[in-house]
């Protein structure tokens, strides 16, 4: 039961189900994506060798088990702008696939499989295994190479690089925390708004959401925030933890840059007042708006 992928044409997809306009699949090497019919159009007249493996990393980075990572209109006129990690980035994402994947301390994760050409934005399993080869001459993994697999395991150094670096993808300061509340009405803020004007500038917007459920600002939180280069809080909603974290950031010297829905506005807090705050009424509106003060505040991060 295969069919052609709507992205890459190779036929490892499974059966795509038709969603009003727009068709979800999941590809082997692909991931699982929710495409929209106008997006679709757009993406046959694009061409480049680049479009692909973006598109990829974006599907593998944005889809969570439970639901496809979205592809319209707008995720593919903003593919040009976005930059592939570097290679070290590159060997890094395979680094916490691996550690994701190991079932038991030593466990051997076969890399030799498709999905991890699309996740570590590669444009064939020759580039898996340089990266692999990467991480190998780092002392973080172990190689057995035999005919067929590529059984990769973590050395001690590779778990506590894991570790140690949690959710921390991209060093370097290059990364902007997302203080935000987690609720169906501010996704689309958050996809449209937030996280594409962050990513236009060049940073990596850092969402901890599987945590927020649980109400509780831990350590990874606090670790994020320290290393992000700033933080961009929206009050829409007043969740406690959004002022919590910003304020943290604050506290650090960080920058801080606020949004909030025009509805809300009026209710926020006091105490934040003072701070010019971006007031939006639609995710476009938030979009434009924040990139523009990024790029007062920041430039366009050069990733090379
Ligand atoms: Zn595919």
């Amino acid at each position: 039961m295969s069919e052609k992928c709507n992205l890459c044409g190779t036929k490892s997809a499974e059966p795509a189900v038709t969603r009003g306009d727009s068709i979800e699949q999941n590809c082997g090497c692909c991931g699982h994506f929710l495409i929209t019919g106008s997006a679709a159009a757009v993406l046959e007249h694009i061409d480049g060798p680049d479009i692909l493996r973006k598109l990829r990393g974006y599907v593998w980075s944005n889809a969570t088990p439970d639901k496809p990572a979205l592809i319209d209109t707008s995720t593919i006129e903003n593919l040009p702008k976005w930059s592939i990690p570097t290679v070290s980035e590159r060997a890094e994402i395979l680094l916490r696939e691996i550690y994701k994947r190991t079932s038991y301390l030593g466990a051997k994760v076969n890399i030799n499989e498709r999905d991890f050409v699309g996740i570590t934005y590669s444009h064939a399993d020759a580039e898996v295994q340089f990266l692999s080869e990467v991480l190998e001459a780092k002392g973080l993994v172990t190689i057995a190479r035999t005919a067929g697999e590529l059984p990769v395991a973590l050395t001690a150094t590779g778990y506590s690089f894991v570790e140690e670096h949690k959710r921390n993808l991209i060093t370097d300061g290059a990364t902007a925390f997302v203080a935000m509340w987690f609720n169906d009405q501010v996704d689309e803020a958050y996809r449209i708004g937030i996280k594409e004007a962050i990513q236009n500038c060049g940073y990596l917007p850092v969402r901890i959401d599987e945590i927020a459920h649980a109400e509780k600002i831990d350590d990874m939180i606090l670790r994020a925030i320290r290393e992000s280069a700033f933080v961009v809080a929206d009050l829409t909603g007043h969740r406690g933890g959004v002022y919590f974290e910003a304020g943290y950031a604050l506290a650090l010297g960080k920058p801080v840059i606020w949004t909030c829905r025009n509805t809300d506005f009026k209710h926020i807090h006091f105490d934040v007042r003072q701070y010019n705050c971006i007031k939006w009424s639609t995710e476009s509106e938030l979009f434009t708006k924040l990139e523009d003060r990024l790029i007062s505040l920041f430039g366009k991060r050069d990733k090379n």
